[in-house]
Formats: structure tokens, C-alpha cells, sequence
């Protein structure tokens, strides 16, 4: 991935920095095309990295938008989403928010809550519009086979829960301000495990086959996102498998005629195309470890100190052969938590040598922070170069 030439450009630039393979973007927009059949669509969940830059690529590629704030909405329509393509779900939208989604004729609210459609209800009301919703509906596949379980259930902020559904149903009748038009549901994140996805097409056809008896066919149907990548061996699987991923709907969904499917993919899209490049600052001997200290740190990527992430960390810089150490890989925060990897095995490394932080695409950049007053990270693509 990192030719001498590329190698040799980032010697020349401040670090650290971001560093976007824009082609494999491309390749990967491609592939999500390719596997996928036309009647699916796909919303890219802005969360997962909002550049302009790769949004524009995104939006070219023709997909459609999915945020979780007013900011994002905001974001998709300013890089020139198609306002009809965009889906805006969260457990708290402000009124704010919600009057800008509804002043851009958004394509769909999904809404988490009761009271959320009592408010979204009032707020189209005072605009004089309509706004179209999916109910976003709690997942968990003991909340609808066996209804009178509600432990956890009351825990789980997002979603509506399958018991409620009547009371949704009869408090939509009275909300003349609403358009019923799907269904929302996202299980959850990096999940690898393709039968995850078939459970969740088995959860779909139960609640779609609920809505109909009562009479209401939902013409869209949302299944979220989720799709993980391979963090360990990033460059055996750059692209994901997503022939794999989206047989798994083919086969498992049952759609009725008319009815839309729509995807929100994240992670998966945005993860593989990004690096995070890093210098060497200090190597520190310790008894029992070697620390190699960064000029990158949980500031630029939060994924390790926050959830303990792995992500595959190389040495650019060694020349192929040289003798190998271990190294706690860390960074310059206050934080004993800043470190992006222990006891890695890496080329013997020394100051200035470059590091490269795998698979920071998704979650990275966007979740970077200015503690301890650091800079705002940069970032660069590779049609600059
Ligand atoms: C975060 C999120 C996604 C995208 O998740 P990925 O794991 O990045 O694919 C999709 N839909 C909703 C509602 C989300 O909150």
C-alpha cells in the first residue's frame, strides 16, 4: 500500500496526519454496487468519517445519506446529497435539528421513541409539512418472541420496543403530520459473523409480517449497518466480502412486492481506505518493554484508549530484514490510557521512523479531539501525492 515513493513524500510533510487511498474508495463504492441488487439502497452513515473530501466520492458513486445529528444533515446537503436520499435517525434530536431536516425535506425521520412522534408531529404541524417516518424499532429478538420479557429491555435507549407497537399505531392516527413509510433497524457495529445479519432478516420478517396484519405495508424497509472489516489483516481483505453480506438479505428477507430495502453502511465502506501516519519521536528502554512514542496519539485516534481497539500499527520506515523488537506503541497524551498497541513486534525502530496505524478510516479523524490543546489533525489523499 505504501510505495518508496509515497514513503518518501510523507518525510517531506508535518505528522501527524491522515493519510486517504481515494482509489480504494472508488474500488470499494464498485464492489457495494456490483453485489448489490438495484432495488437496494445504500445510505452511507456519515458518522463514520463526514471529509467532504471522501464524502464527494460517496455522493458521486450515488449513494444516499445517513445521519445521526443536524450537523450531518447538514454536512450531506452542503457536499450535495440528494435530500431525498437522506435518512436521519438518533434517541435525541433537538428541535433545532429537526426544523433544519424538515426545512431540506429530508427523505426519512427514523424515530426512536413515542414521544419523539408527538414532537415531530407538532414540529411538521407548525411548518405545514409532512414528514415522512420509519419507526425505528428495538432489535432485541426477545422483546418480540416472547413479549412479556422486559428485562434489559427498558436499558436499551434506542428503538422502539415491539410492545408498543399498538400504542404507535393508534397514536398515528391522530397524528395527521406523519407518513408512516418503513421500518428502521441497526443491530449494532464490526459485527463479522454473517448469521448475526440473518437473525436480524428473520426479526425483520416477523415485524413486517405484524405490520401487515394490522393493515399497514411499510414500503421501505431499513436494516442498518454494521458490516465489520478485518482489522487484523487489512490488506488480505481490503475490500470486504459484500457479495457474501448481501446474499444474506437475498436469501433471508422477505420482501413483499413494493416493498424498498435500505442499507446504512459505515465502517465498512470508509475503514480499510485510511491510515493514520505517525513519527517516531522517542524510543525508551524499560525493563521489561520498549516504548516507541508518537507524535499521534488518542487525540487524532481515540478507538484504542476508548474501546481497546486493535489496529495493525507498521513500521514504514524499516528496510525489509532488519532485526525485530517489541513495542508498546504510545502516544504523547496524559493519559496512561493513550496507547495504541502493547507489546508490538516491529522492524528495530528509532526516531523519525514513520508508523502507519491501519484501518483508521472509520471513527478516526472524526472522532479526534484538541486535548491537551493539540492541533487539529491534517489529512491527506493520495491523488495529491
Ligand atoms: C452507526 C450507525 C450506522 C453505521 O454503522 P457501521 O457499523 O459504521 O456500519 C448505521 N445506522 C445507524 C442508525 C447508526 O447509528
Amino acid at each position: 500500500m505504501f510505495t518508496k515513493k509515497l514513503i518518501e513524500h510523507f518525510n517531506t510533510l508535518e505528522t501527524p496526519f491522515y493519510y486517504y487511498d481515494t482509489e480504494l474508495l472508488e474500488k470499494t463504492l464498485t464492489a457495494i454496487k456490483k453485489s448489490s441488487p438495484k432495488e437496494y439502497h445504500i445510505h452511507y452513515a456519515l458518522k463514520a468519517n463526514a471529509h467532504p473530501t471522501l464524502l464527494n466520492y460517496i455522493k458521486e458513486a450515488g449513494f444516499g445519506a445517513d445521519c445521526v445529528s443536524g450537523n450531518e444533515v447538514k454536512r450531506a446537503i452542503e457536499c450535495g446529497f440528494d435530500n431525498k436520499k437522506i435518512v436521519f435517525a438518533g434517541v435525541g434530536k433537538s428541535d433545532k435539528e429537526i426544523n433544519y431536516a424538515l426545512d431540506h425535506s429530508i427523505f426519512c425521520f427514523n424515530v426512536e421513541s413515542l414521544h419523539e412522534l408527538q414532537i415531530l408531529n407538532q414540529l411538521s404541524k407548525n411548518k405545514n409539512v409532512t414528514a415522512n417516518i420509519a419507526l425505528r424499532i428495538n432489535p432485541n429478538v426477545d422483546a418480540y418472541t416472547h413479549k412479556y420479557i422486559t428485562t434489559g429491555l427498558e436499558e436499551n435507549k434506542f428503538g422502539i420496543n415491539p410492545y408498543e407497537f399498538d400504542q404507535v399505531l393508534l397514536e398515528l392516527k391522530n397524528l395527521e403530520h406523519l407518513n408512516l413509510i418503513g421500518l428502521h433497524f441497526h443491530i449494532g457495529s464490526q459485527i463479522q459473523d454473517m448469521t448475526a445479519f440473518k437473525n436480524l432478516c428473520l426479526r425483520v420478517n416477523e415485524i413486517n409480517t405484524w405490520f401487515i396484519q394490522k393493515g399497514i405495508t411499510p414500503e421501505h424497509l431499513n436494516v442498518g449497518g454494521g458490516l465489520g472489516v478485518n482489522y487484523i489483516e487489512p490488506d488480505k481483505e481490503a475490500i470486504v466480502d459484500f457479495e457474501s453480506y448481501f446474499n444474506i438479505f437475498k436469501e433471508f428477507l422477505e420482501v413483499k412486492p413494493k416493498q424498498e430495502i435500505h442499507f446504512e453502511l459505515g465502517r465498512c465502506i470508509i475503514a480499510q481506505c485510511g491510515s493514520l501516519i505517525s513519527k517516531v519521536l522517542y524510543i525508551k528502554n524499560g525493563i521489561n518493554t520498549n516504548f516507541a512514542i508518537l507524535d499521534a496519539g488518542m487525540t487524532e485516534l481515540i478507538r484504542p484508549a476508548l474501546y481497546q481497539a486493535y489496529h495493525k500499527i507498521e513500521n514504514i520506515s524499516a528496510k525489509s530484514g532488519s532485526t525485530t523488537n517489541k513495542y508498546d506503541v504510545v502516544g504523547p497524551i496524559c493519559e496512561s490510557s493513550d496507547c495504541f498497541g502493547k507489546a508490538v513486534v516491529l522492524p528495530e525502530t528509532e526516531r523519525g521512523d514513520l508508523f502507519a496505524i491501519r484501518s483508521a478510516g472509520a471513527y478516526g479523524e472524526v472522532m479526534s479531539n484538541h486535548y491537551n490543546l493539540r492541533d487539529a489533525v491534517k489529512s491527506i489523499f493520495d491523488k495529491e501525492v
